[in-house]
């Protein structure tokens, strides 16, 4: 049974799935929340449904234990349903992880020398591989970087123009994230077209809370909106995307913001959230529907900016087959849909109104027949591409 477990580590959290990967399907998944406070949450989602406990989580090897109590009290058995593997999701590979790659010694003390790159993130990752091998020493243990999909970025596409020397001494690059995903939708994007992955230029808009477009051509990827950290490109929930890096020197320079104050502005107090007080596309569109006046300004700037990475990915792209729009609010909203794609008919992008009010589940249509680029939804499934991946480095063949 070719079984594997997809760990998915944050400083205070842990996410899992357990999946068969002779037909793909979820036998269990889980949540872990407040690791390292007085009262952490276990959530088990099983065969019987959920359980949840509160309980104290020291450390991320306690977060292994408690997943592994899950899986014996609650099923199902991880005896019955052996993992022949797990799956980590790294945030940032730079250009050190081009593919998957089995861990060792060596590829943990990789993964720690690129810290600084993601102070927030890949530090968390690598405590969650720790606990995992520590829980799991038979087991191969294989990372999937969020950066190695962008790997194939040109130069052009990915070097800022910065002084060159300090660029190269601090690997100051734009590395781009959300890979799985864009690779996972533009597949899947292809697959439900019925044409070869190769012959097609895809703009994938995977627009959630973090949100990230990417001009995929014959399924690599030749450009993507998130830089050398993921606040670059649109706006999302609570960070702005691209501002003018002078804003910074500003509001140090005539108010005395700190580094760390800019930081917490740009990445937890802007986007969304800096413009509405609310970070759920929900929440923003509710009062927008009510008339209010900051929501439906906050509604245009979204979609303008949008709006902006599909024409400059048009261009890139020279054309397009597809747009493609996934994650929370690329599947759920209409209303975003609709607002950013308006006006885009001249470039052959034509929305069907009543096909994109649908709730959709799977990888539907909604362009109007005589646009002449496809327009999807396409339900993402990072978890599954990370499963994929995991087995494609271990060798193990999925209908083992
Ligand atoms: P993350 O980046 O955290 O993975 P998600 O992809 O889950 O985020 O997306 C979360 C966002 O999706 C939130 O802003 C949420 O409001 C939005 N969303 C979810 N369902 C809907 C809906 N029905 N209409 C509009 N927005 C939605």
């Amino acid at each position: 049974m070719s079984i594997v477990l997809v760990v998915n580590s944050g400083s205070s959290s842990m996410k899992y799935r357990l999946i068969d990967m002779r037909d793909e399907t979820v036998l269990a998944s889980g949540l872990i929340e407040r690791i390292g406070e007085y009262r952490g949450l276990v959530r088990h989602d099983g065969p019987n449904g959920r359980h949840e406990l509160a309980r104290r989580i020291v450390d991320h090897e306690a977060a292994f234990e408690a997943m592994i109590r899950g899986f014996n009290e609650h099923g199902p058995s991880l005896d019955d349903y052996p993992p022949v593997a797990v799956g980590h999701r790294v945030v940032q590979g730079a250009r050190r992880f081009l593919a998957p790659t089995v861990v060792d010694d060596s590829v943990e003390r990789d993964i720690e020398d690129l810290i600084p790159l993601a102070p927030l993130h890949n530090g968390a990752n690598l405590e969650g591989i720790r606990g995992a091998r520590r829980a799991f020493p038979d087991l191969p243990h294989v990372t999937v970087f969020d950066t190695s999909f962008h790997t194939s970025m040109s130069d052009a596409a990915s070097l800022y123009a910065l002084d060159r020397p300090t660029a190269e001494r601090y690997r100051i690059r734009r590395y781009g994230a959300h890979g799985s995903s864009h690779k996972f939708v533009s597949a899947e994007a292809a697959r439900f077209l019925g044409k070869p992955l190769e012959d097609l230029k895809i703009i994938v808009l995977h627009i959630g809370n973090g949100a990230s477009a990417c001009a995929v051509r014959g399924g690599v990827s030749i450009e993507t909106s998130m830089g050398l950290t993921p606040l670059e490109g649109l706006v999302m929930g609570t960070r702005t995307g691209d501002i003018d890096p002078a804003v910074l020197f500003h509001l140090h320079r005539q108010a005395g913001y700190s580094v760390d104050d800019l930081d917490e502005l740009l990445n937890k107090k802007s986007g969304l959230a800096g413009l509405t007080g609310s970070n759920d596309m929900r929440d923003v569109e509710a009062r927008a529907r009510k008339g209010d006046a900051l929501a439906l300004t906050a509604l245009e700037i979204y979609a303008h900016r949008i709006r902006h990475y599909i024409g400059a990915y048009h261009a890139q792209l020279g054309g397009a087959d597809a747009v493609v729009w996934t994650a929370g609010v690329g599947e759920n909203s209409p209303d975003a849909r609709a607002r950013a794609m308006r006006g885009l008919e001249f470039l052959g992008m034509k929305l069907d109104p009543e096909l994109n009010d649908q709730r959709v589940k799977e990888p539907t249509r909604i362009s109007a027949a005589d646009s002449a680029i496809d327009i999807l939804v396409v339900p993402t499934n990072e978890e599954l591409e990370i499963a994929r991946q995991t087995l494609q480095a271990t060798g193990i063949p999925a209908d083992a």
